[in-house]
């Protein structure tokens, strides 16, 4: 009997945990609202009228914890347009951070923003406080798409801010909302294919869901917006996330965070706790079954890197079915302190 192997490279693996401090500026900076948006309910809090003191005191907490806890934490700003602030705010709160970089307590700041509000000024300024990751909510590159809700920027936006931000060498991810209003998933494939062509550093994907209080919510009820079922949705994501994966593009986010509030409004849309896990399981098993499928020959056994078993076997163990259904049993599936996934085959 002839033994064989093959080494597959792992995704996820190199991807660094950070401690993020999120500071929220719920609808801080921006012009109009966007039909799907509440982020009293994403973010848990209020809107907040005087912006320099909410950051003074997040950033005065995050420096005690981490002189207590001796620890380095990521700085996030998120929940508004940052860039939408007035340049002097910009500034002030990016100096404050770039002084918690100086002493140690922060080694990494990203902020969230639309795509029209970087020009050329804004991207000088991020580049100067040292901005490590811009994460623009492109939501859709369709045109269409983002008019219907209520984000007036174009294509031709997306791709000059981003020749801005290159030009300035600061790193850029993406924020997706798939299945938002009048988004289909052939529009979704085109979405896809911009962002790898586009290669952001990293991407969140929030699929759309519909929350109280929204336009969307109106457009549910008026029977104008059916959002995508969670079986669509999981597979639309699960495509998507395989290919960030062989791109290595860093997934940061896969769903909003279920907060109690966020739950006890959500009207309808494909909500699952663990969508993450849900989706990169599918993704998981598409990837290594790829390389599987063309095979004649018969798995003897499989080395998994203990990081990646959760992955392997899914939420609450619901993929060992279908790894059955090609004969991998948990007999065959070996986890270690590996680095890659290596399949051992027999003729
Ligand atoms: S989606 Fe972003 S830009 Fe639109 S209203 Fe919400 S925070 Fe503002």
């Amino acid at each position: 009997m002839k033994k064989t192997s093959l080494l597959l490279p792992c995704p996820e693996l190199n991807k660094k945990k950070k401690s993020l401090w999120p500071v929220f500026i719920p609808f801080a900076g921006c012009k109009v609202r966007c039909v799907f948006c509440n982020q009293k309910l994403s973010t848990g809090r209020e809107k907040v009228n005087d912006i320099k003191l909410l950051v003074n005191k997040e950033l005065r907490q995050l420096k005690k914890q981490a002189q207590q806890k001796k620890k380095v934490f990521g700085l996030g700003f998120f929940g508004g347009t940052f860039t939408g602030l007035s340049l002097e705010l910009q500034t002030y709160i990016l100096s404050e951070a770039r002084k918690l970089k100086k002493e140690g307590w922060v080694d990494f700041v990203s902020l969230s923003t639309r795509p029209d509000f970087v020009n050329y000024e804004v991207a000088e300024l991020l580049a100067g406080a040292e901005v490590d990751l811009v994460e623009l909510g492109i939501q859709s590159f369709n045109p269409e798409v983002l008019q219907a809700n209520k984000r007036s920027y174009s294509l031709k936006d997306i791709l000059s801010a981003l020749s801005l931000l290159q030009e300035k060498n600061l790193d850029y991810g993406f924020q997706l909302l798939p299945g938002m209003f009048k988004q289909s998933l052939a529009i979704f494939w085109e979405d896809l294919d911009w962002t790898l062509k586009l290669r952001p550093k990293t991407i969140r994907l929030y699929p759309c869901l519909v929350l109280k209080d929204t336009l969307l919510a109106r457009y549910y009820w008026q029977g104008k917006f059916v959002p995508w079922e969670l079986e669509k949705t999981l597979l639309a994501l699960a495509v998507a996330v395989k290919k960030f994966w062989e791109q290595g593009i860093t997934i940061l986010r896969v769903g909003l965070t279920p907060e109690k509030e966020l739950l006890e409004n959500i009207l309808a849309g494909p909500w699952h706790p663990s969508l993450g896990l849900l989706v990169k399981s599918l993704a998981f098993r598409m990837y290594v079954q790829e390389y599987l499928f063309w095979s004649s020959r018969t798995v003897q056994a499989i080395y998994l890197p203990s990081r990646l078993e959760s992955f392997f076997w899914g939420y609450k163990g619901e993929a060992k079915t279908e790894w059955k259904k090609i004969g991998i049993g948990p007999e065959l599936v070996k986890t270690g302190p590996y680095r890659e996934i290596k399949i051992d085959f027999v003729n």
